[in-house]
């Protein structure tokens, strides 16, 4: 007999599968905030939701078991999992970051971390040798998101975290983009796997939420302590939410990936569309490590229009995806990098590393990917006509 499932089957029959009490096949969500005590001398497994809660936990061993972690730590937000794992470091400690991370990474780190004396220095993580030459005597972690925001920049996973252990850093992955179904940072030798939970693994664009998974059992520990100390839990009704997401991210993802795929090739051989960054067209710089290193190149594609301009005439044209921040959803979400999710980066940061101001980005979902393409090429259309005027 088989003795372990592929991830589909996983994400349906698991210890959760259903309730050990009642059977139910549906987690069931535990609102209470605090556990009786049945004995002075030696009390339960819960005692108070913060430190533990039976539903939160439910998705907290999913999570960890999915990503091939010892530990699962779920929080209020991506942010609340980042921030925390963050806590790990103390003052004088230095951080290598990924050049285009996510705006809201960016922010805790030169805004918040800084005043705690946490030195940073941001580089680009998809050139080792840039890497090496930014390591310092109190590096202690790498921080590295691939594919990277919005430009979908591919790092070389094994090669970061390799130098990361020569230099007794630790590495941590914000793996939201491609979730574990595509991509198992911990294979490579990462230590935190950070995600969005918001995005691809709950996926219905109806909750905030963040995970943490470790390998390492004494690097659970403290995250766990931490965990506790911070606060920065997730309510057991979200992590119901995250749980049923989990159920169907297998067929979500797959359709969604093929889209992606369908709408970047049709965008790359259109001459209004001037750049089209995907990791899965062979003319990405990424491409081969990609391959390498993740099953599928992901549901996340960025574009860049002739100008503003045509950016402009472009999203008040197409109907299909709406136009917000976020991604990792049932519908296409269209978002536009400069004033969305890098709004937090001062201009002349974002220019630097080519978030320009005619990029759009758009996330895959659910619709026919035809219909999308033919809504992006009136779209493209009209663009054409604004630009001759
Ligand atoms: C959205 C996002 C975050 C932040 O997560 P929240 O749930 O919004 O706090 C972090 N990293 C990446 C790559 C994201 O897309």
């Amino acid at each position: 007999m088989k003795t372990s499932h592929s991830i589909d089957t996983l994400l349906l029959h698991n210890k959760h599968k259903y309730d050990s009490h009642t059977g139910a096949v549906s987690i069931p969500i535990h609102n209470a905030s605090t556990f009786h005590q049945f004995d002075i001398d030696q009390f339960g497994k819960y005692d108070y939701s913060r430190s533990g809660n039976p539903t939160r936990e439910a998705l907290e061993e999913a999570i960890a078991t999915l990503e091939g972690g010892t530990r699962g730590f779920a929080f209020s937000s991506g942010m609340a999992a980042i921030s925390t794992a963050f806590l790990l470091l103390s003052q004088g400690d230095h951080v290598l970051v990924s050049e285009d991370v996510y705006g809201g990474t960016f922010r805790i780190i030169t805004e918040v971390l800084s005043r705690y004396g946490i030195q940073y220095t941001f580089v680009d993580m998809t050139d080792i040798t840039k890497v090496e030459a930014a390591v310092q005597p109190n590096t202690k972690v790498f921080y590295v998101e691939t594919p990277s925001n919005p430009l979908l920049k591919i790092t070389d996973l094994q090669a970061v975290c390799e130098l990361a252990k020569r230099s007794n850093a630790l590495t941590f992955v914000d793996n939201t983009f491609l979730t574990p179904l595509f991509q198992q940072p911990f294979v490579f030798g990462a230590d935190v796997v950070l995600h969005s939970a918001t995005k691809f693994i709950a996926g219905h664009s109806d909750v905030t939420a963040g995970l943490a998974v470790v390998k390492d059992e004494e690097l659970g520990k403290r995250l766990a302590f931490l965990q506790n100390a911070f606060g920065a839990i997730l309510g057991a009704h979200d992590s119901w939410l995250v749980l049923r997401g989990l159920k169907t991210m297998h067929v979500r993802l797959h359709r969604s990936v093929e889209t992606a795929a369908q709408v970047a090739h049709y965008l790359s051989h259109h001459p209004k569309v001037k750049k089209v960054y995907y990791p899965g067209l062979e003319t990405h710089p990424g491409y081969s490590i990609q391959r390498r290193q993740a099953q599928e190149a992901g549901a996340v594609l960025s574009f860049e229009l002739e100008n503003e301009a045509a950016l402009r005439t472009f999203l008040s044209s197409v109907k299909l995806p709406v136009f917000a921040v976020s991604l990792g959803a049932v519908e296409s979400i269209l978002s536009y990098p400069a004033k969305m999710s890098h709004a937090a980066m001062p201009e002349h940061e974002r220019e630097k590393r080519g978030i320009s101001s005619s990029l759009l980005r758009l996330s895959a979902g659910l619709e026919n990917a035809d219909d999308l393409i033919q809504d992006f090429d009136f779209a493209l259309t009209l663009t054409e006509e604004h630009v001759k005027l």
